[in-house]
Parts: structure tokens; sequence; C-alpha cells
């Protein structure tokens, strides 16, 4: 198969962001890519469409210009992030095993205990901060090794250029859920990783207008299993969120540069002011993997973790009292919001549990937008 891109690239990230979708078949001149609604396509074209669950011009669009700035040379664009995260479970046979972060995603956690159990597929968890689990990944035996980085809603960080090594040095295929760093900050496959899942629903798109995934490698043994995934199980986007992802992407750079510094300006006067028992954020020099985050990522991100030690009810008077950081779940668009893990994306998880890994009833997580920084303190200030 063709590379979408070539990962040599000298192009900058903005530029890539900008042209790499330019090229698409058109007689009119128009400079924003057309949207092709169509389910269908006429037998024998020259671009060898036949029907939209196994391929569509606006996929292939925001497939080159993801695998530009993810540094791959192959994506494959899927209807949400679960459903690239299905593509890459689906590729498993029963008795295959899976090492994963202990701090994995809530989704991911459900597709492999709920659904992939079914099928005999095992998944085993270390504490990919604990330098012991390096050495650990070869006795399992894995077939494949799944972490992310910064994690949910924890944000530690792994370091992804060691587990690759580890990991292939055990005969075995690293994953890295790169949605909480955003390609901008952070490209997987540069670091070793074998395979980059992103839930472009987040930063990419970074409007909260539209569901895609994509998974992106330098191996075309990889890219034609995920294009298989996408046909045979159904798991393509729709062409809308293709193009509104696509032009999501454009801004993406100059976006993520206004999450950073409105996220590290945040954690910066929580840390100092507020009274929070612990402030997390990869980009703050009290984090426990500051150097390793400053190794891998260019920028902290725009998620923010903060214990308040308050009680559960203070807790949540504090997230409702907030006026910019609506309650919701989701993260990466451009307007703030705010989560409470333990009532909402881990209400699932036993509390003893929770707590375990951290996740108390005192814990908010501030997905940090574009706003201006002074009302987003001020709004907090109020809330406290
Ligand atoms: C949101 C998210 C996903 C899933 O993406 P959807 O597009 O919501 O299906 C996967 N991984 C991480 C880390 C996420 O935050």
């Amino acid at each position: 198969m063709a590379k979408q891109n070539d990962s040599k690239s000298t192009e900058g990230f903005a530029t890539r962001a900008i042209h790499s979708s330019r090229d698409y078949v058109s007689d009119t001149g128009t400079v924003s890519p057309p949207l092709w609604l169509t389910s269908t396509f006429e037998y024998g074209n020259p671009n060898g469409f036949d029907y939209t669950r196994s391929g569509n011009p606006n996929f292939n669009l925001l497939d080159a210009t993801i695998a530009s700035l993810e540094s791959a040379e192959f994506s494959t664009v899927f209807g949400s992030g679960v459903s690239a995260i299905t593509a890459v479970v689906s590729t498993l046979s029963s008795g295959d095993v899976v090492v994963a972060e202990e701090n994995i995603y809530g989704c991911t956690f459900r597709l492999f205990a709920q659904v992939f159990a079914k099928f005999g597929v095992e998944i085993r968890y270390l504490d990919f901060t604990d330098p012991a689990s390096l050495a650990a990944i070869a006795e399992h035996d894995p077939t494949l090794v799944w972490i992310e980085s910064p994690t949910n809603p924890n944000l530690k960080i792994i370091d992804i250029a060691a587990v690759a090594d580890a990991t292939h040095a055990a005969g075995s295929t690293l994953i890295v859920d790169n949605t909480f760093a955003s390609s901008y900050l952070q490209r997987p496959l540069e670091h070793g990783a074998d395979l980059s899942l992103v839930s472009l629903t987040k930063y990419t798109n970074g409007h909260s207008d539209a569901l895609v995934g994509a998974v992106c490698t330098r191996s075309e043994e990889w890219h034609e299993k995920m294009v298989f995934a996408q046909k045979a199980l159904g798991l393509q986007p729709s062409p809308m969120d293709c193009w509104l992802t696509l032009r999501g992407a454009k801004t993406e750079a100059i976006r993520m540069e206004r999450h950073c510094s409105n996220a590290l300006g945040l954690a910066e006067w929580l840390e100092a002011e507020s009274g929070a028992t612990t402030v997390r954020y990869p980009f703050l020099p009290s984090h426990p993997q500051h150097d390793i985050a400053k190794k891998q990522m260019s920028g902290g991100s725009g998620i923010v973790t903060v214990d308040f030690g308050r009680s559960l009810e203070d807790t949540l008077h504090l997230v409702e009292s907030l006026n910019y950081f609506p309650k919701a779940e989701s993260l990466g668009g451009i307007e703030s919001l705010c989560c409470h893990p333990a009532s909402m994306t881990h209400a699932a998880v036993p509390k003893e549990t929770r707590e375990a890994v951290g996740i108390t009833d005192s814990l908010v997580r501030f997905s940090v937008g574009i706003e201006t920084l002074e009302d987003l303190i001020g709004d907090v200030k109020a809330a406290l």
C-alpha cells in the first residue's frame, strides 16, 4: 500500500497540519476541501473507492494529515477513539496476553474486562512508573504492551523510549494512547512505539463537535490490519466528522500553545495559592516524572488534576460553583471543563480500588480551555 506520509518531512507541524490535505481532486479551485457525503461509489473509478465503510476521500485527507502530524507513514481513521481501540484489540487471538499500564483509560479497561475477556484475551496491569515493570514485561510474554502518557486522571508520565526498548527485547509490540498528550506535544513513534492511537475527538478536533479516532504506524503490516478492521468490523467514521476534524487539526498547533500556557498558569496558581493538597501537571517541577515529561513532550498539555483535600460534599459543591468549567466528561476542546472522576469517569470502579490508585473523592480534573487565563483563575478562586 502507498504510504500516506513520508515520515522524513522537514516542514513544521503547523505547516503540515494545513497543507497535507491539499491533494484532492477538484476542478473548482476550492481552498477548503469538499465533503463527500456518499455511501457508495460507481464501480471502476480511478481511486478505487467502492463503499464508504471501506474508504472515502474525506478519510484519506484526514489520514494523510494525521500520519504526517504523528510522524507516521500510515494512519487509519475510525468512528471514535474507542473504535480505534477495538480495531487494535480485534487483531488478538484467544490466549493472547496484553500487559497494560494500571491507570489506563476507563473505556479501554472496560473493553478488555467486559468484552474481550469473553474471547479469551487476557490483560495484566503493571505500574509503568516503577522501573521493575520494565523487567516484568518479558515474564508475561505479551502480544501487546499498552500504555498511555500522561494517564487519566493521575497524569502519570511513562518513559515511552524505555518501555519500547523493553517491549521489543521481549519480542512484543508497543501501543501508546497519545490522546492526553496530543500529536503536537508528543509523537510516540519517534520514541520507538509501534502504534500510536489518538482519540481525535479531543485535541485534534478541539471543538467538541465530532468523534473520530486514529491508529498511526510505520508498519505496512499493521496498516493492513487496521484497514481490514475498519471495513470488516464496521468501525469507519462519518465523512462529516472527518471533515470537521480536519478543519480542527489545522489550528491544533496554535490551540495547543494556549492550552499549555493556560494549564501551566492555572497549575502554578493552584499550587501557590489554593491550599490544595496536591496539584499534578507534567510541566510543574513538583511533578514526580517531570524530567521524563520534559524529555518526551514539548509542553504539559491542557489537563490539571488537583486534590483539594476536602470532603466529597465540599468537593462536589466546589465543582458545581464554577462558572467557566461546566461539569462534563471529555477534554481537549477550546472550552474549559471540569470533571469529578470519583462520581463521573471512574464511578464504576469500587471505592477501595479507586483510592488505591489515587482517585480520591476530593480529586478534581480540569480540562483547561483557551479562554483568558485571568478569568479561569478568578473563577476557581471565587469557587474556593
Ligand atoms: C476519550 C479517550 C479515548 C476514547 O475516545 P472516543 O473518541 O471518546 O471514543 C481513548 N483514550 C483516551 C485517553 C481518551 O481520553
